[in-house]
């Protein structure tokens, strides 16, 4: 009985991280709650939308979009999103990735997935680094096609509107091919109630691209079961841009280097790492894993010798 509650209360930060996960999955999506407590929950769609989390706008039980979603939506309406970026690097320069680690629905799926009991695995580190770059290059596509699409808008209306038609969903839910909420909110569901309609798995098929689409999305949701926080290491457009401004964030971590005893003699708190930080080759005063770390503070919670802390300043 001791032992248990002393295991509980090592792994108090995460068991609190979990309960706000929860409550903020179920807000963000709170037609959920509006369907089990038959309430009205309308108010909430104002400040859900500034949320930097990454959202679907289609998402059935969701009206939130998430702030990045409006600012590459602004950016094609040629109308630069300077409130909004502000309020994104506001939010982030005070709170680090804080709502990667404890609020987005996505990374709340992505943990559950990553909660079935198995051995969790490692990408070599070389291969980590390059796929990190994945997110990154998917911003830039998205502002090499947007950006034009904006300009185009103030300059030449008739060449925008051909523009515009040319790029189909691209123009109008340019997150949506590399958003993991759209596939699970809106694709899958969708997908899975059109074979049922039709009675077969021809949908599947209907285009290369949606055929893609669907077991790209499956086998990132399979794998984050082994490499948590898959898409978010990866593939996430908010990642991309958090990560950019995270590593001017005031809050940030600390090890000591007075009571950390080194990768040889220890080392926990790189292998609980669902981000894969090299947290060891970082620097001691502060540390963001180059804007990769979520704040999850699983590294703080099983460090045996107290050496990480959280730091504001
Ligand atoms: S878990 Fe703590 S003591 Fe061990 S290597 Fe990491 S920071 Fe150092
Ligand atoms: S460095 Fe620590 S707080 Fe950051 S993601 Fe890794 S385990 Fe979580």
């Amino acid at each position: 009985m001791n032992i248990k509650i002393s295991r509980l209360k090592n792994r108090s930060i995460t068991i609190f991280r979990h309960i706000v996960q929860i409550i903020a999955f179920l807000l963000i999506n709170y037609i959920i709650l509006e369907v089990i407590f038959s309430i009205n929950l309308l108010r909430l769609e104002e400040i859900l939308k500034f949320l930097p989390v990454l959202n679907s706008p289609r998402n059935p039980i969701s009206t939130g979009a998430g702030i990045l979603e409006y600012i590459f939506f602004f950016l094609a309406e040629g109308i630069f999103p300077f409130l909004l970026l502000g309020i994104l690097i506001l939010i982030t320069l005070f709170t680090n990735r804080f709502f990667c680690g404890w609020i987005c629905p996505i990374g709340t799926i992505q943990d559950a997935c990553s909660a079935v009991p198995t051995k969790k695995r490692t990408i070599k580190i070389d291969t980590h680094n390059s796929l990190l770059r994945i997110k990154y290059l998917i911003v830039i596509f998205m502002l090499l096609i947007l950006l034009p699409l904006g300009i185009s808008r103030l300059t030449n209306y008739s060449f925008y509107l051909q523009f515009k038609e040319n790029l189909g969903d691209l123009s109008n839910k340019p997150l949506g091919y590399f958003s993991l909420s759209e596939y699970i909110f809106v694709f899958l569901p969708n997908m899975i109630k059109d074979i049922f309609t039709y009675g077969s798995l021809a949908p599947l098929f209907a285009t290369l691209l949606s055929f893609f689409i669907f077991f790209f999305y499956l086998i990132l949701i399979i794998f984050s079961i082994w490499y948590p926080r898959v898409y978010c290491r990866y593939f996430c457009p908010f990642g991309a841009v958090a990560s950019t401004i995270s590593e001017y964030s005031f809050l940030k971590l600390s090890r000591s280097p007075v009571r950390c005893v080194g990768r040889s003699d220890c080392g926990i708190c790189e292998k609980v790492c669902p981000k894969q930080i090299r947290i060891l080759d970082e620097p001691f005063e502060f540390f963001t894993g180059k804007g990769e770390c979520n704040l999850c503070l699983k590294c703080k919670e099983e460090c045996p010798y107290k050496a990480i802390t959280l730091k504001f300043g």
